[in-house]
């Protein structure tokens, strides 16, 4: 895998793909900057080797019409004080303007341009559009993840200009080895924890990754399609009655695998889907009419955290229930107690893809867990076992 560390960017224009797509208050400040921080890494290393970047980003959703709220001149300041270089902006990303800033650019500067998605070409991934970027660099980085599986012109077809002046940058490379470690390398035992709400939204990934691991912990509100598809009563649980069959063939086919599944066996029962709702805990097959499961229950946070502490690879995606409520955040919490731990004895962690991410940062286990994916739908489909046009785009010859 082809890195910055392959290039020496020495009087060099580095032109780098960066997800700045930054949520911004009323007043145009950028009110989380992770996604700066996470590239910072990679800029640091093109200046410090004698070069100049050249930023080029998407924020938010302008379907190809400029629109003043969504410049990314608003995140400017941000970028310079994260990076702490004085940092250029140019108001275009393509033409005349940003080829006569780019080409001002001196050794140790950064420059950025305009929202890429100004221009509908963008998102199209149209060739001479990307040509046109390409005339604004001598390498091409990409290291935004979270656009990895979009073929669209900064994140794809860019590349196919630069048939030996392309790679990863360190965020990108570093979520290519997480995913890499859970699906091909990891140790054994590797255990799966899937939760959120629907089966349907996870099918493709629980079919894609149960050849790769030893267990299944299964939770959330999926739970309850594969309690009622064998049998049990699930009351007024989530239940998607359309996949009960398909439930019954992931369990047939991890069988036939030898994966170990683990469904909840009890669960904390609510008369309404309310945080102030009365509860009780009951078995998971066994749930009253008027109540629902919303979180996982006692003995079945025993048997998860066994599972968990025995494992050397975990990957998680999905609550275990309700986690926004408070009286339904206890599984979840204690699923990410029990990650933390394992972790602390040498298994490696990763979590991603949606709500889990959210929960893992809500509750503070960020720093606790290896590797917290940045890129949503892109590790979604990693996860499902698609090739991520953004990536393949690097590795093509
Ligand atoms: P997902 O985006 O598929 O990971 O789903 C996440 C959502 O699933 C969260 O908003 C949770 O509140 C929800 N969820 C988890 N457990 C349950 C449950 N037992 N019943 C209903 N929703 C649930």
């Amino acid at each position: 895998m082809t890195t910055v560390d392959d290039f020496n960017f020495e009087n060099k224009k580095a032109l780098v793909r960066v997800d700045f797509n930054v949520p911004l208050d009323a007043e145009f400040n950028v009110t989380d900057s992770n996604r700066i921080e996470a590239a910072k890494p990679t800029i640091i290393k093109i200046l410090e080797d004698g070069g100049s970047a050249v930023l080029m980003s998407h924020l938010g959703r302008p379907k190809g019409e400029r629109k003043a709220a969504l410049s990314l001149s608003h995140i400017c300041d941000k970028v310079s004080e994260v990076i702490g270089v004085q940092v250029k902006f140019v108001d275009d990303c393509v033409g005349e303007k940003a080829e006569k800033a780019v080409a001002e650019l001196e050794s140790g500067e950064v420059l950025l341009l305009e929202n890429l998605r100004f221009c509908a070409e963008e998102e199209k991934g149209d060739k001479l559009f990307a040509e046109k970027l390409s005339h604004l660099g001598d390498i091409y980085v990409n290291d935004a993840f979270g656009t990895a599986h979009r073929a669209h012109a900064s994140t794809t077809i860019v590349a196919g200009f630069f048939p030996d002046k392309k790679c990863f940058g360190y965020l990108l490379a570093k979520e290519i080895k997480a995913i890499e470690k859970v699906m091909k390398t990891g140790e054994k035992p590797v255990t799966a924890i899937l939760g959120g709400a629907k089966v349907s939204s996870k099918i493709t990934i629980i079919e894609n990754i149960l050849s790769k691991i030893n267990h299944l912990i299964i939770g959330g509100g999926m739970t309850y399609t594969f309690i009622k598809a064998q049998g049990g009563k699930v009351g007024n649980s989530i239940c998607e009655d359309d996949k009960m069959d398909l439930a019954l063939t992931i369990l047939q086919k991890a069988k036939d695998l030898g994966v170990q599944v683990h469904l909840p066996v009890d669960v904390i029962a609510a008369d309404d889907f309310s945080n102030k709702a009365n509860t009780k805990i009951v078995a998971v097959d066994d749930i009253p009419d008027g109540w629902q499961g919303l979180d996982a229950g006692p003995k079945t946070l025993e048997n998860f955290r066994d599972v968990i502490h025995e494992s050397k690879t975990i990957l998680w995606n999905g609550p275990v229930g309700v986690f926004e409520m408070e009286s339904f955040a206890k599984g979840t919490i204690s699923v990410g107690n029990f990650i933390d731990e394992a972790t602390k004895n040498g298994a490696f962690s990763l979590v991603g893809g949606g709500d889990s991410v959210a929960a893992v940062k809500q509750f503070g286990f960020e720093d606790k867990v290896s590797y917290v994916s940045t890129g949503g739908g892109a590790m979604l489909e990693s996860l499902e076992g698609k090739s991520l046009p953004g990536i393949a785009a690097i590795l093509e010859a």
